[in-house]
């Protein structure tokens, strides 16, 4: 495997005939220092951990590069970052560039090449296979060894398999998943995700938003999955709940398209139907009096208009909550940062 990878967007000496995909890899160390302490050269122990894991990131975009019949990376970037959680600071290392088909005939590097499979190559698809056909049983628990390997591949296609065992993980009710394998998932899948690439991982996510829409949401924010192309896309009054939990969320950059999206989810928001509706209180000894709310559930209580019902729910569920529109304090408060993020990006974007 005579891969090139380069900083530039071209090669010398050749042409680029096709772009093929973006390629990312990433690699996690976990260590009990800052990033500021690694770059500050302290710790002599980390650094030479780093350089290896950068290493190791490398010849994981080759494969990749390999695997998807690419002949070099180029504008390749490097990232650190640095990832808190359960007392243990990580850092992730992150190689991304683009796959490129160079033109052979101008080559002189890779001319006279024999086809050749790279055993990491094989290894990996052997893996993709076996695995996929163990996941295809429900009850099959991926162990230790599996998620190694999973990691240690990016064996990224079996992503939809392992995030509709990790919807099932979360429901309220006790599940069949036995704990240990609860803990794997728990533990692995968002690092998972976050080491693919935005849209795949994404694509990933929002391919099943209905099963359990509060893990999707939770599951969008903590990797930084908002997508407003595929949000405006489930914009439907029976989604608003959802939607409106997926505002929360980021993304690592916003561009103008994404902003325009966003302004029309905004305009969905503000349109949304009166579920409830206001009456005039009567004002008799018995009755209440003024404006009276009456909210989708049926509850009627004195607030004023915009207000929110203050009836208490059965089962210790709290209060009611909802206003006119059948949305809560927390929603609308969810909606007003959502426009302020709008309000900000339209001036930062416009200079
Ligand atoms: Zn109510």
């Amino acid at each position: 495997m005579d891969i090139i990878i380069t900083t530039t967007d071209s090669i010398e000496g050749t042409t680029i005939t096709r772009y093929i995909d973006v390629l990312r890899s990433s690699m996690v160390v976990g260590t009990d220092l800052s990033l500021a302490d690694l770059f500050s050269g302290t710790s002599q122990k980390y650094r030479s951990q780093l350089n290896t894991i950068y290493d190791r990131a490398m010849v994981d975009l080759k494969l990749k590069c390999a695997a998807v019949g690419a002949d070099a990376i180029v504008g390749l970037h490097t990232d650190f970052e640095e990832i808190f959680g359960k007392g243990k600071t990580k850092f992730v290392v992150s190689l991304i560039g683009t796959a490129v088909k160079l033109d052979k005939s101008k080559s002189f590097f890779l001319e006279g090449e024999e086809t050749a499979v790279a055993a990491d190559v094989l290894r990996r698809q052997q893996l993709l296979l076996s695995l996929r056909r163990k996941m295809s049983d429900d009850n099959y628990a991926l162990n230790e060894s599996d998620w190694e390997n999973i990691l240690r591949y990016s064996l990224v296609d079996l992503a939809p398999l392992i995030y509709h065992r990790y919807l099932l993980l979360t429901k309220a009710t006790v599940s069949d998943i036995p704990l240990s394998e609860k803990k794997l998932l728990l533990d692995n899948f968002i690092p998972f995700l976050k080491s693919m690439n935005y849209e795949d991982a994404a694509n990933v996510v929002y391919d099943d938003v209905h099963t359990d829409p509060y893990c999707t949401a939770d599951v969008v924010e903590k990797c930084h999955l908002f997508h407003p192309e595929k949000i405006v896309r489930l914009l439907n009054h029976d989604n608003k709940h959802l939607i409106i939990s997926l505002l929360v969320a980021d993304k690592a950059s916003y561009s103008i398209h994404d902003l325009e999206l966003m302004k029309k989810i905004a305009d969905f928001i503000d349109n949304l139907p009166d579920t409830g509706h206001y009456e005039e209180g009567k004002g008799n000894l018995f009755g209440k009096s003024g404006t009276l709310l009456v909210c989708e559930r049926g509850h009627t209580t004195a607030v004023e208009l915009g207000g929110h019902c203050t009836e208490m729910l059965e089962h210790g569920l709290g209060i009611c909550n909802l206003n006119v529109k059948g949305l809560t304090e927390a929603e609308i408060d969810i909606i007003s940062q959502f426009k302020q993020k709008i309000e900000i990006l339209d001036s930062l974007l416009k200079r």
